[in-house]
């Protein structure tokens, strides 16, 4: 399978994939995944760290802050995202209970034939014209909360 690589919006910042299709493709409506994006929902994949190369400068946020952010996150173990400093873009992100997998937005690939996603997060925050994310085939993957816990599966 020919390399994938994911980009920002200026195309500095990148992640090359040279692994087989990702074992985990998601969805959340979490709050935070909403102001990351700027949309109603994110999507992304985890890549194991042996098959993935990054190439450029990123400016870096981790969450969760010293302050517990308000809305609702699925940032349940902490992860350090990796953002354009020219153009903003979030491109990937370490997850701290998971140093072997590096998390990447799927946005940034730019590419039709990634696979669809297979487990969806935070459907009780989500759009319900968004589509029927219930019907994704990862059994078990849906969940809703209970308005305060952060817990539950990561996106
Ligand atoms: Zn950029
Ligand atoms: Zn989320």
């Amino acid at each position: 399978m020919p390399p994938r690589t994911a980009s920002c919006n200026c195309g500095q910042l990148s992640v090359i994939y040279d692994g087989p299709d990702p074992e985990r493709i998601s969805v959340c409506q979490c709050n935070e995944c909403q102001k990351r994006t700027g949309s109603f929902m994110s999507m992304q994949t985890r890549l194991p760290i042996e098959h993935v190369t990054t190439e450029g400068r990123s400016s870096t946020c981790t969450f969760p802050r010293e302050e517990p952010v308000a809305y609702r996150s699925c940032d349940s173990g902490g992860a350090t995202y990796h953002f354009c400093p020219e153009c903003g873009s979030t491109v990937y992100w370490e997850i701290s209970v998971a140093p072997d997998i590096l998390g990447v937005a799927v946005g940034t690939f730019t590419d039709p034939t990634f696979p669809p996603p297979m487990i969806s997060g935070f459907e009780a925050d989500g759009r319900p014209w968004a589509m029927n994310l219930s019907d994704l085939p990862m059994p078990g993957g849906h969940y809703d909360h209970d308005g305060t816990s952060h817990g539950g599966p990561r996106a």
